[in-house]
């Protein structure tokens, strides 16, 4: 008997994967589906028509995708659109089910949680945020107490927003580390990297610039630009430059310069996939201490966490960055977010709901 297992990966429906309108989960669900094919498990990805798949097995669907969401109300509600992507995704797994051993969603959204018991291959929910919605959390914790162990997330502090954290499974991340690479000799500026959305209080940033003058270059997906445009407008001295949106390889090729990274979330951060690309570099993180930075940086070794919230903790931070080791913060990558630490994690996880099915 084959121990390896076959596996339906479902992406975000909020857009194309490749395009960063997803976050962090495009390259959690890409840094899994290489390193589940590395140790002999089938994966299809299906995902929204246009998607980049970075040469792994994909199958591209059509339709309207979901609102992200992030910046909505507790109260907000479930929403479809016409020709919707997300029924789609999940129309197709319907008929192909019965060629799987294992479904995994990496949607944050209602539908495929309310569809589990309808579906007779069992599904794996990687839940990439923190509790948002009333609604959400309702059909989350309904799926985590039916089916025990099917709902994965990054950290303890993630699951911890949510009232049935101790049903949840860490899983953590991880990154392929060779595709980063270390710089010890920084320029002198920042850098800071992410989707420019409000709960990823870039404003912080741009205030801490502004009274350093330390230069900040800023990487990301452009979400939400009138957002952009109004930071622009209240820190119009701060020394920073909105460089782009760019793929892993031309990422890391900028942020390994930075002399430190500057992670300022408003929100309970899940994970932070851009702490761990950072430390690949050698580049130390500062963050606020809450969420899953503060699960990953060591204060005062890989960078400093910082009293939520606190631009003076950031400008004073900033001015301790030469107490880092590099090379110290590279180590720490390596010990503990390569895609072999996160694969055997995962791969547990998988085996854990299919036996359990079985
Ligand atoms: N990212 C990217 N190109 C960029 C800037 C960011 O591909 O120019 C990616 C980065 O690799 C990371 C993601 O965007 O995987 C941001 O994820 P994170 O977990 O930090 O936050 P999220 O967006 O999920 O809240």
């Amino acid at each position: 008997m084959s121990n390896s297992l076959k596996l339906l990966f479902i992406s975000s429906p909020v857009g194309r994967l490749g395009s960063g309108v997803g976050g962090g989960v495009e390259l959690t669900l890409r840094n899994i589906a290489v390193e589940m094919l590395k140790r002999g498990h089938a994966v299809k990805i299906a995902a929204a028509k246009g998607s980049t798949a970075w040469g792994l097995p994909l199958v591209e669907i059509a339709g309207v995708p979901q609102t992200s969401l992030q910046t909505q109300q507790r109260d907000t509600q479930v929403t479809i659109p016409l020709s919707s992507v997300l029924a789609n995704f999940w129309d197709y797994a319907r008929q192909v089910q019965t060629d799987y051993d294992l479904i995994v969603n990496f949607a944050y959204d209602w539908l495929p949680f309310y569809l589990t018991p309808f579906l007779n291959c069992p599904v794996a929910h990687f839940v990439s945020m923190g509790s948002l919605t009333a609604a959400m959390d309702q059909i989350i914790e309904k799926v985590a107490i039916d089916f025990p162990g099917t709902i994965g997330v990054y950290t303890k502090a993630q699951a911890q927003t949510f009232a049935f954290a101790d049903k949840c499974r860490c899983l953590g991340s991880g990154i392929d580390l060779s595709l980063y690479e270390f710089c010890d000799s920084p320029a002198p500026w920042l850098g800071w990297v992410g989707r420019l959305s409000p709960e990823k209080g870039l404003e912080d940033a741009v205030a801490a610039s502004e009274l350093t003058g330390m230069p900040i270059k800023i990487m990301g997906f452009l979400q939400d630009e009138s957002y952009w445009h109004q930071i622009r407008r209240d820190y119009p001295d701060a020394p920073v430059t909105y460089e782009g949106f760019f793929s892993t390889k031309e990422l890391q090729q900028r942020l390994r310069q930075c002399r430190g990274l500057l992670m300022t979330p408003r929100w309970v951060e899940a994970f932070g996939n851009v702490v761990i690309e950072a430390l690949a570099c050698g580049v130390p993180v500062i963050s606020y201490r809450r969420g899953g930075p503060a699960e990953v940086i060591e204060d005062g070794k890989t960078g400093f966490l910082v009293e939520p919230d606190s631009v003076e903790g950031l400008v004073e931070a900033v001015g301790k960055l030469d107490q880092i080791n590099r090379y110290t913060c590279r180590q720490k990558a390596e010990a503990e977010y390569s895609t072999v630490a996160m694969g055997d994690r995962v791969e547990q996880w998988f085996r854990d709901i299919f036996k359990q099915h079985t």
